[in-house]
């Protein structure tokens, strides 16, 4: 028997997409936690920006980078799902090609199993592709799906993406009971398991960043998230430890730039943030740190701040979401009246910029106005940062879901497609004709 195993992060397929820090995290982990067990593992990136195939071959044009690692994704436009023919914009495959696909998977021998991870639920026609393909290469083998869009549309995963197994659990021991299940062996066993091995980015064919967790879980549960159902607890890890994983990638793969993916980072900082930036500014290394997912407004202190800018933060995005306190009764209690200004006043003081400082605003949320998207983004810009739109997308588990369910002209409980945030599902035609006004406004603001 070979023990090799094939990890599978699909294509993502959708109106935009856009590399901001983004990684499979949780696929490398489980990629870190097997291969600790013998198994070989055979990492296909579909969103790889860096293949050497692609890079070759010059029907494509490389995707443009951009400063700190980020960057377009290759992309090819593709007919759009039925579901779908209605939206005036193109819609494409963004990845490595299909047929580079098939010629990583045909060069693999003998797998034994085949894990695929999943995302946004809108994404699952990648999903379901990447499956079909490596079914067709590898026929027999047994194929498990896990990832977001499996936890959170499970009865629409098992039904629709052709896995042999649609995981719902976080745990990757999960995995090793699976394997029990389909008869195969677990090359060796090993007396000092660790439970949370580094992710396997060196699996991956070229990094410009690393992705970091030091947190799962977060302690408010706003209406529109998922987060509680994804992970209920709060579990923070050991500063300590977190300070040797970075220290570890920038030394094997001289890594710089550094997003956090935490819910909740700031929170309990005096035990948890406060003493890893401290361990990183004695240990000096010339690293940039970003905040991808927003940071909570009321947990950014003067003291916080300042620790932030010595230690080289240099992308902070804060979660303001509305600048109206009567949408906040309704919607999330992770911010109150002030608290967004100071957290501003204190960044500014501690030496960022605006444009250093983004805040996330959702617009398209049931029954929210244009008027108040639009006095949120000038709210932003006169207390000096700028502001980022992102669309509401409605997402299963979460209490918002049912309001979304009514607001929606769209099937969004049946078709996971229709939960596309680009649709402004919860929107009426009326102010979606009026959300390209509102993206200008953001753009200029942040132009100034
Ligand atoms: S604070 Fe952020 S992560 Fe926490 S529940 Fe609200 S939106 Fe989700």
């Amino acid at each position: 028997m070979t023990h090799s195993l094939i990890l599978i992060n699909p294509w993502i397929y959708d109106f935009a997409a856009y590399d901001l820090w983004s990684k499979p995290l949780g696929l490398l982990y489980i990629a870190g936690f097997l291969r600790q067990f013998g198994f070989r593992i055979h990492f296909i990136d579909c969103l790889d920006r860096h293949h050497p195939g692609m890079l070759e071959d010059n029907q494509f044009r490389a995707p443009k980078r951009r400063p700190y690692g980020t960057g377009k994704f290759w992309r090819m436009q593709i007919e759009k799902p039925d579901r779908l023919k209605h939206v005036q914009r193109p819609y494409s495959r963004y990845g490595i090609s299909i047929s580079i696909f098939e010629r990583e998977l045909s060069e693999i021998e003998n797998p034994v199993a085949i894990l695929v991870t999943s995302l946004m639920t809108y994404w699952y026609p990648g999903v379901r592709e990447a499956i079909a393909i490596a079914r067709k290469i590898h026929p027999g083998v047994p194929v498990i799906l896990g990832g977001v869009y499996a936890r959170l549309c499970h009865e629409h995963a098992m039904q629709t993406s052709g896995a042999d197994r649609v995981v719902t659990e976080a745990d990757p021991e999960v995995i090793l009971k699976l394997f029990n299940d389909f008869g195969i062996e677990i090359p060796q066993s090993i007396n000092d398991l660790q439970p949370r091995p580094y992710p396997a980015f060196d699996l991956l064919n070229k990094n410009d960043y690393i992705c970091l967790l030091t947190s799962t879980g977060c302690p408010f549960r706003c209406r529109y998230c998922a987060s509680h159902f994804l992970s209920p607890l709060l579990e923070q890890r050991d500063p300590h430890e977190i300070l040797d994983e970075i220290l570890y990638w920038n030394k094997y793969l001289g890594i710089r730039d550094f997003a956090f993916y935490d819910d909740a980072l700031l929170v309990a900082s005096e035990d948890h943030m406060a003493i890893l930036l401290e361990a990183i500014n004695r240990h000096d290394p010339d690293l940039r740190f970003h905040t991808p997912n927003a940071l909570h407004a009321r947990e950014i202190s003067y003291d916080i701040a300042m620790l932030m800018r010595r230690t080289g933060f240099k992308t902070i995005r804060i979660g303001l979401e509305t600048s109206d306190f009567s949408i906040h009764k309704d919607i999330d209690n992770k911010i109150s009246e002030g608290d967004f200004e100071r957290s501003v006043s204190n960044l500014q003081r501690a030496g960022f910029k605006a444009s250093d400082i983004g805040v996330y605003i959702l617009a398209g949320l049931p029954g929210q106005s244009v008027d108040s998207v639009l006095k949120t983004i000038d709210y932003i810009a006169g207390n000096g940062a700028v502001p980022y739109l992102s669309e509401y997308s409605p997402i299963p588990h979460t209490d918002l879901w049912e309001k979304a369910v009514e607001f929606s002209e769209y099937d969004i409980t049946g078709e996971p497609l229709f939960q596309n945030n680009t649709l402004l599902p919860c929107w009426d035609s009326s102010r979606k004709r009026e959300y390209q006004g509102l993206k200008d406004r953001a753009l200029a603001v942040r132009r100034l």
